[in-house]
């Protein structure tokens, strides 16, 4: 009798979600310790794949969701960098709309930590607005130590003021204060064109 052996299912995040939550629970130890600690009560449901949308982290009252999308499905790379990058969003508990500031601390930590497993990082998931955000973070002397800084005085990335920033990293100029701490807006892409957040 001629048994056909059934093929391994491939090695890629959408077939092996049990990973991907192996995963996700490792980065949230690695964002507490470069970030700090989480500080909301919130949970957090273990992420599942929605192909067809963006990736996205959304509370709705005290549950927070992680979904993915088809990048992050298809290679493991991407699927840590976006991971990571929604984590971030999770950390603060998404009780405000994202600033310049979140959205770039997402994007250097996905990037890092998926520089940090494979030694290489899927540079094109970050671009147009979120290159932006990142480049401006990655401007600002020990960036994660600041945010750590922030938080641990209840400050969170969504709604820090400018006047909370400089504080917080003397090197950094006005101007870019001000976008940092402006409401994110992804189809922005020249940061100097970015309001100013008011405070
Ligand atoms: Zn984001």
């Amino acid at each position: 009798m001629n048994v056909q052996a059934i093929p391994e299912p491939p090695d890629v995040p959408a077939f092996h979600l049990d990973d991907v939550h192996a995963l996700q629970a490792d980065l949230w130890q690695h964002a507490q310790r470069a970030l700090g600690p989480v500080t909301h009560g919130y949970a957090i449901a273990p992420a599942y794949f929605a192909i067809d949308d963006a990736a996205s982290a959304v509370r709705i009252g005290n549950n927070i969701t992680i979904s993915l999308d088809v990048h992050a499905a298809r290679d493991w790379p991407s699927c840590v960098s976006i991971l990571g990058h929604e984590l971030v969003h999770a950390l603060d508990g998404l009780t405000g709309h994202a600033s310049w500031l979140e959205e770039g601390v997402g994007c250097l930590f996905g990037i890092g930590q998926c520089v940090a497993m494979f030694g290489h990082a899927p540079m094109d998931l970050c671009s147009g607005a979120y290159r932006s955000a990142a480049k401006l973070v990655a401007s600002i002397p020990n960036q994660f130590d600041v945010v750590k800084a922030l938080r641990a005085q209840d400050i969170r990335m969504c709604g820090v003021t400018p006047a909370q920033l400089l504080a917080a990293a003397p090197g950094i100029d006005v101007r870019t204060a001000q976008i940092l701490c402006a409401r994110f807006e992804p189809k922005v892409v020249g940061v100097s064109r970015v309001r100013d957040c008011g405070e």
